[in-house]
This record gives C-alpha cells, sequence and structure tokens, in this order.
C-alpha cells in the first residue's frame, strides 16, 4: 500500500514561527504563558504544557517572573501595552500577514479614511485589527452587511486572512456604491488555507483513501476533509494515528494523507508511519 503525502500540508508560516518563538523562550529557561491558546491542536497544545507552557486568558493574568506570548493572530495596541506592563518579557508572535492588515488599517485610519475588512467581527484577529483603527474600520462578513453601513469616505478595503476570495471581491463591489471616491482595495488574504486545499484536491482523485489530519473543531481541517470527500468517498478526519481503522484501509492501494494548517509535523509522521506498518501487515497477510 503506498502512502502519498500531499505537495501543502500542516503548520502554516505563521503557526510554525510562533511555535518556534515558544521553543526558543522556553530554551531559554523562560516561564511561558500565552494569551489565548497558541494552537488549535490538542495534541501540541499537551506536549507545550509538558514542557511548562501554560495559556493565561487576559494580560492581567501575567506576572512579572513570566514570558508572555502573542499568539499568530495578534491583539489589539491597548492589550499590548497592558501585557507589556504586567510581564517580564513579552514575544509577539503576531503573524506578519495579520501585521500588515494591522497596519494598513492604521495608516488609513490617520489619514481620516474609513476602512472596511471582510471578515468575521468576532474573530480574535478582527478584534486586534480593529483596535488598530478603533473610530473607523468596519468590520463585515459579507456584502448584505456592506448595506447597513454609512457613507464611506475615501475607504480602503481588506480583507481578513482566512476568508474566501469571493466574499472578499463581493464586499469590495458593494463598498463601491458606498463610497464618496474609488475605494483602494487589497487583498489580504493568505494562500495557505487555499494552498492546502488545491494540494489535496489534486490528490484525491488518485487515491482510495485519504487521511485528514487535524483537529475535529479545526475549521481548516474539517474543509480539508469536505474537499477530500468529493473525489475520495473513503476520506478520513482523524487527530492520531490511533484512530485509523484498519478495516477502512480493505481493497485501499493508495493513501493520501493531508494536514491541517495547526497539525504538528511529529503528529503527521506518526500517522505516515501507521498507515505504512497497517500497508506492511496487509502485504505479509497476501504473501
Ligand atoms: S493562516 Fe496565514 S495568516 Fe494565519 S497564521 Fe497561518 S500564515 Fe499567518
Amino acid at each position: 500500500m503506498e502512502v502519498l503525502l500531499a505537495d501543502e500540508f500542516g503548520f502554516c508560516f505563521g503557526v510554525e514561527r510562533a511555535v518556534e518563538m515558544v521553543e526558543d523562550a522556553l530554551q531559554e529557561g523562560a516561564t511561558v504563558r500565552s494569551l489565548g491558546a497558541l494552537i488549535h491542536n490538542t495534541q501540541e497544545m499537551k506536549r507545550l504544557e509538558a514542557e511548562g507552557v501554560r495559556t493565561i486568558n487576559a494580560p492581567e493574568e501575567a506576572s512579572q517572573d513570566v514570558t508572555a506570548v502573542i499568539r499568530a493572530h495578534g491583539v489589539t495596541p491597548m492589550v499590548q501595552l497592558e501585557l507589556e506592563s504586567r510581564a517580564a518579557r513579552v514575544i509577539d508572535a503576531t503573524c506578519p500577514f495579520v501585521t500588515k492588515v494591522q497596519k494598513l488599517a492604521e495608516r488609513a485610519a490617520a489619514q481620516g479614511r474609513d476602512v472596511v475588512v471582510a471578515g468575521n467581527p468576532d474573530h480574535p484577529e478582527m478584534i486586534g485589527v480593529v483596535g488598530y483603527a478603533p473610530n473607523n474600520t468596519y468590520v463585515v462578513r459579507d456584502a448584505t452587511e456592506v448595506a447597513n453601513l454609512p457613507q464611506l469616505h475615501a475607504p480602503i478595503v481588506l480583507s481578513q486572512t482566512t476568508i474566501k476570495l469571493q466574499t472578499f471581491q463581493e464586499v469590495a463591489e458593494a463598498v463601491r456604491a458606498k463610497a464618496d471616491a474609488e475605494p483602494q482595495v487589497i487583498n489580504t488574504i493568505c494562500s495557505a488555507t487555499r494552498d492546502r486545499q488545491d494540494a489535496a484536491r489534486a490528490l484525491a482523485g488518485h487515491v482510495d483513501a485519504f487521511y485528514i489530519i487535524g483537529g475535529r473543531h479545526s475549521s481548516n481541517s474539517v474543509k480539508l476533509l469536505a474537499v477530500c470527500k468529493e473525489q475520495c468517498e473513503k476520506s478520513f478526519l482523524v487527530e492520531t494515528a490511533d484512530e485509523i481503522n484498519p478495516a477502512d484501509l480493505e481493497n485501499v492501494e493508495r493513501v493520501g494523507v493531508t494536514a491541517g494548517a495547526s497539525t504538528p509535523n511529529w503528529l503527521i509522521n506518526q500517522v505516515v508511519e501507521r498507515l505504512r506498518e497497517l500497508g506492511r501487515e496487509k502485504e505479509a497477510v497476501v504473501a
């Protein structure tokens, strides 16, 4: 049985960078506290907890003996300042793609312009961005919500890093009708999610079964499952190697593997190794 990995899988750049920054701090002997869960993967969180990393829910929970970490989603400047005043040191692991959205919003607002961001207003990334331009920023889920906005002055249109391109384009179009000048439209969608989906789609038609490794609550992993199922009926979302049911591999000659953007390599390796082991067992039975 052949095990084939998709061309793009696992940790995105921003998550890998955040985990590496935490690892570096741990190596220096720091007591690390992450403001909010560093990563949406239960197994990786447990591994980090075993190394001493704890999650705090508010800056007030930090103290002068800890190194506090701002995760990849970023936070508002107010929260960052508060954290800096409480903790011994702050590691800013905001993904540079998110920082770009924050800075664009801040600069446009400083020029007195309105900022429209296509995204989910309740998502931590969007809460952070609004904090950089609190008086001028409108976060809209889709184009229909633009109708409820007041007239917009020289607006800039941006996107949450993980939204669909079509939603962003529709929002930009709707803003045009509400603006007193041609809007500046800057696509700030990050390609990590789309790249993983494209790679899974390219492989799904060539395998008999597909394993997607990721948290059941991880939206990008659930989306990967849906993408694989379009072409490969036997597609399974698993969190760990233990969840593979050998019976699902009957009559399977080629298995595809991919993983969500929060799935660490060590977990992926365990699943791949288990699949190879099951493949060897099948061959032994046939022989
Ligand atoms: S999905 Fe993209 S924007 Fe978000 S953390 Fe990963 S690389 Fe950064």
